[in-house]
């Protein structure tokens, strides 16, 4: 049976988790889509690919005593004039957070050189994680620009000396030629075994499908209070485009928190958030903590080294410790330091 004021959530990561959990505190009964039945800790997939268990948490513990229905389904469709997901689950009100795809973020299982592509901060920590882990493996990060162009110089300085030291080739300014994201192929001429493919996060056609309004990307365009073309739509994560800002953990966290407040009728103010500091991995003991403009533009100062490698690894212990305690009532912050 239909119920009234029906919230449904499409996508259980970081954004929809926090989403579904603070508006079950708020009282607000929820339903959480999602094609797996356990949050997968994305951010630390790069330590997956170098061989480590990183355990997916199941909703039904996240989510223990709260208003959570759960339905665990692939969303194919959306029927906005209806207002049913694969023309079986209705909803009121929809929060699109069906995240973005990087595929295939595979082990790297017994290769001898591992190709990594793509030298954004997920390729730099991937190539870290296996370099470290793997001294035997022959490790190449390939990007088509400068690799850390979008460092400090000093964190530059830092990143290049880690490769360095860990006998990592870098290639700059090479674009390497589509041969399909599970080939094995040599990127540029040069053998490997393996090949991960870094490049940039891809996203589902379903929004479009949808005929919602979406950038070229395939994000869902959204106002400043989350809104997308449908005002019974909104969208967060990965999933949305607001006002082009970086796609992170960092922002979809908040983003969840927010749409939460919104629909329970917390807060009518827009949603407001500025990025403070960029985490990067260089294996599981050095790193970089580069200090951002709320824009995420870098600012000279940087952390490097262990402490660094502290300061992320409990910032990924903080996005669960988040959701956790968000489930048990204590809400949620973060920076609102707007950027000009
Ligand atoms: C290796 C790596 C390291 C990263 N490190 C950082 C970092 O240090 N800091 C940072 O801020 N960000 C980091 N990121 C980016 C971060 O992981 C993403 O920005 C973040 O996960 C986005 O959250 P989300 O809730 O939008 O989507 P996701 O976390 O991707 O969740 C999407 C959910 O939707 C579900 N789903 C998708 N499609 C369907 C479908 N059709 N039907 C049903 N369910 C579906 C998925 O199962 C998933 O549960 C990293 C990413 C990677 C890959």
């Amino acid at each position: 049976m239909r119920m009234k004021n029906d919230v449904v959530i499409l996508g259980g990561g970081y954004g929809g988790a926090m989403a579904a959990a603070r508006l079950a505190r708020h009282g607000v009964p929820v339903t959480l889509v999602d094609a797996r039945d356990a949050l997968v800790e994305r951010i630390r997939l790069h330590q997956v690919a170098a061989g480590d268990d990183v355990p997916p948490i199941p909703y039904a513990r996240l989510f223990r005593n709260l208003p959570v229905t759960f339905i665990r389904a692939r969303v194919e469709t959306i029927d906005r004039e209806r207002k049913l997901i694969n023309g079986t689950i209705p909803y009121d009100k929809l929060v699109y957070a069906l995240g973005s795809i990087n595929a295939p973020f595979a082990r790297i299982g017994n290769a001898r050189s591992v190709a990594v592509i793509g030298a954004g901060l997920t390729g730099i920590e991937t190539a870290s994680e296996i370099a470290e882990r793997h001294p035997d493996v022959k490790v190449t990060l390939v990007d088509a620009g400068t690799i850390g162009r979008n460092l400090s110089a000093n964190a530059q300085r830092h990143l290049r000396a880690w490769f360095a030291a860990h006998d990592v080739t870098l290639i700059e300014n090479e674009r390497v030629p589509n041969v399909g994201r599970a080939s094995a192929r040599p990127p540029g001429g040069r053998a490997a075994d393996a090949v991960l493919w870094c490049t940039s996060f891809a996203l589902s056609p379903i929004a479009k499908e949808a005929g919602l309004h979406v950038n070229a990307r395939g994000q869902i365009v959204v106002d400043d209070h989350l809104r997308s073309s449908d005002p019974d739509i909104y969208a967060i994560g990965d999933a949305a485009d607001f006002r082009g800002r970086r796609m992170s953990c960092a922002i979809a966290l908040p983003m969840g928190a927010y749409i939460a407040d919104a629909l329970a009728g917390a807060t009518g103010d827009p949603f407001r958030f500025g990025f403070a500091i960029q985490c990067i991995s260089l294996g599981r003991n050095d790193g970089i903590v580069q200090f951002v403009h709320a824009d995420d533009s870098p600012k000279e100062r940087c952390l490097t080294g262990r402490p660094a490698a502290w300061i992320k690894e409990l910032i990924c212990r903080y996005t669960i410790v988040s959701l956790r305690l968000e489930s048990r009532g204590v809400h949620y912050r973060w920076p609102k330091t707007e950027a000009a």
